[in-house]
């Protein structure tokens, strides 16, 4: 059978066609091995707390009537604890999981983004958490983009950077929240004045595989997930997030959304 001879603009097309499906192939398996690594982050991270409710328990069993009151109420506040950290991990699993499968439904609205970071700043503010941080704003007062978000899961964002801030800061270090409009693009940050990350590890700490070294003193009870919902959420809403940091510095997360034109 003879065979068919492509034309020069058919080569082209199926050089065109294979190069995509190479890609697609490429994120197919990069895709595939960090939902397996997630799935082994997951089965490790749940094992942690079980076996410490496991352990009270199995304490709790040896209790007596002379065991006095108070060790069996703190076996029982531990558990508490343990319990709320499994809940939290669940938790975020689940959600992490949703974004990915795209069941996770947004109701976007056309929102002013200044009076709305404005809003999340102030009741920052009088948050007892950060009475021990000096707070800042930085938005100029005739910014007036808008952008096209869900403000629920985008409150999420704001609260997990904020919560990093204070929890990877010491006491009067400073925390800002910025942002400009950029062109087609409005542009918002947290920055803060404390501990940074080391250069190897900032594009490390927005994967869901994360686990940095723990001699950075904190305990990681959010699973480490936290950043990867915020990167998640962002992508959603057709943004971007980055992080620019400097070891005993401080550190800034950007983010971009594009602004709404209708
Ligand atoms: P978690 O805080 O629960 O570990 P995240 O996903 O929010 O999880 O953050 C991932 C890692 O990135 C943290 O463990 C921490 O090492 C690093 N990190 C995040 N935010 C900051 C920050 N503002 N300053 C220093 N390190 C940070």
């Amino acid at each position: 059978m003879a065979k068919k001879k492509f034309s020069s603009p058919e080569l082209n097309e199926i050089e065109a066609l294979t190069t995509r499906l190479l890609h697609a192939n490429q994120k197919l398996e990069a895709f595939e091995k960090s939902r397996t690594e997630l799935l082994a982050n997951i089965s490790h991270d749940l094992r942690a707390p079980v076996t410490a409710i496991r352990s009270s328990i199995d304490y709790l069993t040896t209790c007596d009537s002379n065991t006095p009151w108070s060790e069996v109420q703190s076996i029982l506040h531990l558990m508490d604890i343990r319990t709320a950290t499994l809940e939290s991990l669940i938790q975020n699993f689940y959600y992490l999981f949703s974004l990915d499968a795209g069941s996770q439904t947004f109701h976007f609205e056309r929102i002013q983004l200044a009076p709305f970071l404005e809003e999340y700043f102030f009741t920052a503010k009088i948050e007892q958490k950060y009475e021990q941080r000096h707070l800042f704003l930085d938005i100029p007062s005739d910014m007036e983009a808008i952008v096209h978000i869900d403000p629920h899961p985008m409150i999420r964002v704001l609260d997990n950077l904020f919560t990093n801030a204070l929890k990877y800061s010491h006491i009067r270090d400073s925390i800002t929240l910025g942002a400009r409009s950029e062109g087609n693009q409005a542009v918002f940050w947290v920055k803060d004045t404390g501990i940074g990350i080391p250069k190897e590890d900032i594009d490390r700490i927005f994967e869901r595989t994360v686990k940095l070294d723990s001699s950075r003193g904190h305990e990681n009870n959010g699973g480490g997930l936290g950043l990867a919902i915020v990167k998640s959420i962002l992508e959603c809403h057709h943004g971007t997030i980055h992080c620019e940091s400097q070891v005993g510095k401080g550190s800034c997360f950007i983010v971009t959304l594009p602004v709404s034109v209708s």
